[in-house]
């Protein structure tokens, strides 16, 4: 695991979990909660690695040089358990969460803390969730759970009764730009922090410096349906290479862009604006009517990822829908 900086927005709720640290005072279940795309992981990570640290810095921090973090940095440490869907399925299994409470019975390996990391905590099937109850009622030595979700209400109550909570709140704009800055990401700064509020970009997105590139390119091809200069057939095949959710998110916020305008809302309230001028010209043949079915298509289909549906298929469909709503075919 890479061992990683604090972000600026999670100052607040660090200087919280290094109190729970300098006072000994650690919870046996930590819930960490807040919308999708600002870094709960990151956060999690940050606390897990200085309970397991052996010689933190003075203000709670993790060495980054101690065995611990070294076996840490190579995923070697054996009191750092992730739980988190197998390969391939959306949930977290009740077998999955029966080892845990084996391996729990347990004493650490080593004699710090052991951290028990379940993401995202709504993942867990009922079932898994009845027996990680036992987990939280029946306490393991030194060992904390921390649990990670965008979507608390889905989780039993009788879990989150029994958890400390963190709630991470969307970060301020300020907080965002000096992120961003400190990645080195110098283009369009305005339009990524839009992005990220309504979590169509995820900060780990944007750290992958490919993620912009792959954006263009996709903005290019779906104007290149609207004109007719390429088959949505083909652009559907070459989407496939880009993930999902991804896609339709940034899909989504292009056509809800396209509506503002087309409602002539003033170009400084369009999410994408470094796009704003294509959307303007779009626009202005647009039907209006035609424009609010095809987003309500693709929000249908966002719906729809991670079941069993043909993606390409229903990629194409919403293409050829497009380029008719342009005037093509
Ligand atoms: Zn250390």
């Amino acid at each position: 695991m890479k061992l990683i900086n604090l972000l600026p927005w999670h100052r607040e709720n660090w200087s919280l979990l290094c109190r729970y640290i300098k006072q000994n005072r650690i919870p046996q279940a930590l819930l960490i909660s807040g919308p999708e795309g600002f870094g709960k992981y990151d956060l999690t990570k940050h606390f897990a690695y200085s309970l397991l640290c052996n010689n933190r810095r003075e203000d709670a921090s993790y060495c980054k040089e101690c065995r611990s973090c070294r076996l840490i940095e190579s995923n070697t440490h054996p009191d750092l358990i992730e739980i988190k869907p197998e390969e391939g399925k959306s949930t977290i299994s009740v077998d999955q969460i029966r080892k845990i409470v084996a391996d729990t019975n347990l004493k650490p390996q080593f004699e710090g803390y052991r951290a028990v990391i379940i993401n995202p905590a709504d993942a867990m099937t009922l079932s898994a969730a009845n027996a990680f109850l036992k987990c939280l009622e029946e306490p393991a030595e030194r060992t904390v759970f921390i649990l990670i979700t965008a979507h608390s209400v889905k989780l039993p109550a009788t879990i989150i009764s029994r958890c400390q909570k963190l709630d991470i709140k969307v970060p301020e704009k300020s907080a965002l730009l000096e992120w961003i800055s400190s990645e080195c990401i110098n283009q369009n700064q305005e339009t990524l922090i839009n992005l990220l509020k309504i979590s169509a970009l995820k900060i780990e997105q944007l750290s992958d410096k490919t993620t912009l590139k792959r954006r263009a390119d996709c903005f290019e091809d779906w104007l290149g349906v609207a004109s007719g200069s390429c088959y949505p057939a083909i652009v559907a095949e070459k989407w496939q290479k880009i993930p999902e959710t991804e896609l339709l998110n940034w899909l989504i916020s292009w056509v809800s862009d396209l509506i503002k305008c087309a409602n002539r809302i003033d170009a400084k309230w369009l999410c994408n604006l470094d796009f704003s001028k294509s959307f303007q010209r779009l626009s202005e043949k647009i039907d209006i009517k035609e424009l609010y079915s095809h987003y309500s298509h693709l929000l249908k289909t966002q719906q729809q990822i991670g079941t069993s549906i043909n993606f390409q298929i229903m990629t194409e469909e919403f293409l050829v829908q497009w380029s008719r709503l342009n005037g093509r075919y």
